[in-house]
C-alpha cells in the first residue's frame, strides 16, 4: 500500500512512490518517462505507448466531491511522478487547461430520458472533445519546453515541430491548444474538401504564425499515412523535433479518463437512486478508439463499468472486430480481393472509407485499438502462470505479429477465442448508419427537445439499443463529442422544418458567427508524404532564421 492509500496493480509490490514507467506495446522500447512519451508520441518501434503498470485507484470514492480540475490533479498524479512534474506545476498546467472551458463543470451532465445521460464534452475553445485533452496537452508541451530551454537563446534552444492528420476535429483542438507557443511550430493535415465548413474555418483562419494548415489531396487515413512516414522517417528525425498531437499521443488519453470519473460522481450527486459502487454503461462514439480506450483505463482503475459501448458509423472495423474477432480493413466496392491491395499493403483503390453525416468517425483503421490489444494479450499470456517480464514479452510480441499481418494483408485474425472473450467481457458494439443517425437526431428533438451531433446521435442509437438489451434500470451515460453547430449540414437535414428549430437562433453559438469573412491560411499539398516532409523542413527552417 503506497501512500494516499494507492495501490499499483499487477503481481508487483510496487509503489506510488516509484516513479510510473512507459513501455511500447510492440515491447523494444521500455522504461520511459512520462515527458519522453508525450514528447515523442509514437514509440521507436512504431507501436504506442502505454503505462508499465495501470495504477489503481482504491481511493476513488474519497474523489466524489472534487472539483473537476482537484480530480484531474488525482488522476494525473498516479501517472506522472512528481519527480518528473512537481504537484504545483501540474496543478497550475492543469487549472491553465480547463480555465479556458465555457462550463464551470468542465464536462457537464445533462439528463436525456428515463436513465440516459448526455457527458457533454465540447465546452472548451473548438466545441469538440477533443479540448479536453488538446488544451492540456498544448500545456504540456509548453511545460516541458520552457523547462529545456532556462537560460538557453537562438539556435540552442529545443524546437518541437507539431505534425498531426486530421479530419476536423483534432486540427481545430490541437492549433487551440498551440496557437502562439514559444518554441513550437504546428502543421496540421487535413482531407481537402473533406471536413465540414465550420471546422475549416476554425483551423484556417487562426492567425497566429505557428499555426500551418496543410489540405492534402485525399482522405483521412492518407493523411494518417503521411503522419506515420514522417514520424518515422530518419530524414525527418535528423532536422526536426517532432511531436504527435494525434490520439496515439499518451498524454491525450490520459486527459480523456478523468471525465469518466467525473460524470461517475456527477450521477451519483444527481440521482438518489444511483450510489457509489453502482455499475452502469458509458456509450461512446468511436473512431480512432482514443475516447473510448480512456474509459477502459477508468474502468482498469477501478471505476464501476458495467460495459463500455462502441459506437461505430458504417466505417465498422471495431463493431467487425467484435463480432468476429477479425481486424479487417474493408475493401473499396469494386476492388477484386485478391490485388485490391497495393505492394506495400495499402489499398489500391484511394480507400474503403465510406464518408458518412460523422466524419470524424469514419476511418478505415482505429488506430488506438492497438493499444487495447495489447492489453487483451496480456491478460492472456497472464494465464501461463509465468513471471510478469514474460506476460509482457508475450504481450509485446502478439501485438507485434498482428499488426505486421495488418499491414502485409490488411487483416488480422480471427483472434484466440479468450482474447475476444476478454474484449466481450469489457466492450460490447454498435454500429449505426446514416438513416438511424438522421432519425435519431429527430426522435431526440421530438422527444425531449435536446438537438444532438451526428456523432453524438450514433452513440445515442447505440445507447436505446443496448437498453433493450439491459432493461431500464441500468444507467447510461453517453458520450456527446461535439456541438451541433459544428455539423450544420447532419443537424439541418434531421430537423428542418420541424416546429420551433431555427439553425441561426437556437444552434449557432456567436463564436462560430463570422468566421466566414475572416482571412484563411492553408496551402494545398500532393498526397505525397514526401513532399509534405519538404514543406515541413523548409517552413520551421524559416521560422527558426527569423526567431
Ligand atoms: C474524434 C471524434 C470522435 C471519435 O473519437 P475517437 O477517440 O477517435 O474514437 C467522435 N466524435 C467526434 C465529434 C470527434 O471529434
Amino acid at each position: 500500500m503506497a501512500q494516499n492509500g494507492i495501490a499499483e496493480n499487477g503481481s508487483h509490490d510496487q509503489t506510488h512512490t516509484q516513479s510510473q514507467r512507459y513501455l511500447s506495446t510492440r515491447g523494444d522500447d521500455a522504461g520511459l518517462s512520462f515527458e519522453e512519451v508525450v514528447l515523442k508520441g509514437l514509440a521507436t518501434d512504431g507501436g504506442l505507448y502505454i503505462p508499465e503498470q495501470v495504477p489503481r485507484a482504491s481511493a476513488w470514492e474519497s474523489w466524489k466531491d472534487l472539483s473537476y480540475s482537484e480530480l484531474a490533479f488525482e488522476i494525473f498524479s498516479l501517472y506522472i511522478s512528481p519527480s518528473e512534474i512537481p504537484s504545483a506545476d501540474l496543478k497550475d498546467i492543469i487549472n491553465r487547461s480547463y480555465s479556458t472551458f465555457r462550463s464551470n463543470d468542465v464536462t457537464p451532465l445533462i439528463h436525456l430520458q428515463e436513465n440516459q445521460y448526455l457527458l457533454e464534452l465540447f465546452h472548451g475553445p473548438t466545441f469538440a472533445f477533443k479540448d479536453v485533452a488538446l488544451q492540456f496537452l498544448g500545456n504540456l508541451f509548453e511545460y516541458f519546453l520552457v523547462r529545456k530551454n532556462k537560460g538557453k537563446t537562438g539556435r540552442d534552444r529545443h524546437h518541437l515541430t507539431v505534425v498531426g492528420a486530421t479530419s476536423g476535429d483534432t486540427g481545430s483542438a490541437a492549433i487551440y491548444g498551440l496557437r502562439g507557443k514559444q518554441d513550437v511550430s504546428v502543421f496540421i493535415m487535413y482531407p481537402k474538401g473533406r471536413v465540414s465548413p465550420i471546422q475549416e474555418l476554425q483551423m484556417t483562419t487562426v492567425p497566429d504564425k505557428n499555426v500551418h494548415n496543410l489540405a492534402i489531396t485525399g482522405t483521412f487515413d492518407d493523411c494518417q499515412d503521411i503522419l506515420k512516414s514522417i514520424l518515422g522517417d530518419a530524414d525527418a528525425n535528423k532536422s526536426l523535433n517532432l511531436g504527435a498531437v494525434n490520439s496515439i499521443n499518451w498524454a491525450r488519453i490520459l486527459a480523456q479518463i478523468v471525465y469518466y470519473f467525473h460524470s461517475y460522481f456527477s450521477l451519483v450527486k444527481s440521482q438518489a437512486d444511483f450510489k457509489l459502487g453502482d455499475r452502469l454503461r458509458f456509450v461512446v462514439p468511436s473512431g480512432n478508439f482514443g475516447d473510448i480506450l480512456a474509459g477502459y483505463f477508468a474502468m482498469r482503475m477501478g471505476l464501476p463499468v458495467e460495459k463500455l459501448v462502441i459506437a461505430t458509423n458504417e466505417n465498422d472495423i471495431l463493431d467487425r472486430f467484435w463480432k468476429s474477432g477479425k481486424y479487417e480493413k474493408k475493401k473499396a466496392e469494386g476492388v477484386a480481393a485478391a490485388g485490391g491491395f497495393a505492394v506495400d499493403g495499402s489499398l489500391a483503390q484511394a480507400d474503403g472509407v465510406k464518408e458518412t453525416l460523422s466524419p470524424a468517425m469514419d476511418i478505415l483503421v482505429s488506430s488506438n485499438f492497438e493499444r487495447l490489444l495489447w492489453f487483451l494479450a496480456y491478460e492472456f499470456a497472464e494465464t501461463a502462470k509465468m513471471d510478469d517480464v514474460w506476460n509482457k514479452k508475450q504481450a509485446g510480441q502478439e501485438v507485434t505479429k498482428w499488426l505486421k499481418e495488418l499491414k502485409t494483408t490488411g487483416a488480422f485474425g480471427p483472434v484466440y477465442q479468450d482474447v475476444l472473450k476478454y474484449a466481450k467481457r469489457d466492450f460490447e458494439s454498435e454500429r449505426v448508419d446514416d438513416t438511424e443517425t438522421i432519425d435519431t437526431i429527430q426522435t431526440l428533438y421530438r422527444k425531449v427537445g435536446y438537438i444532438l451531433d451526428p456523432h453524438t446521435a450514433v452513440g445515442v442509437a447505440a445507447t436505446l439499443r443496448s437498453v433493450e438489451r439491459t432493461g431500464p434500470e441500468i444507467h447510461h451515460i453517453s458520450l456527446s463529442t461535439a456541438h451541433p453547430a459544428k455539423f450544420s449540414g447532419a443537424v439541418d437535414m434531421a430537423l428542418r422544418g420541424e416546429e420551433g428549430f431555427d439553425f441561426e437562433k437556437k444552434v449557432l453559438p456567436a463564436e462560430f458567427v463570422g468566421l466566414e469573412k475572416k482571412e484563411m491560411r492553408v496551402t494545398d499539398v500532393d498526397n505525397d508524404w514526401q513532399k509534405v516532409r519538404d514543406l515541413v523542413k523548409a517552413q520551421v527552417e524559416q521560422e527558426l532564421s527569423e526567431a
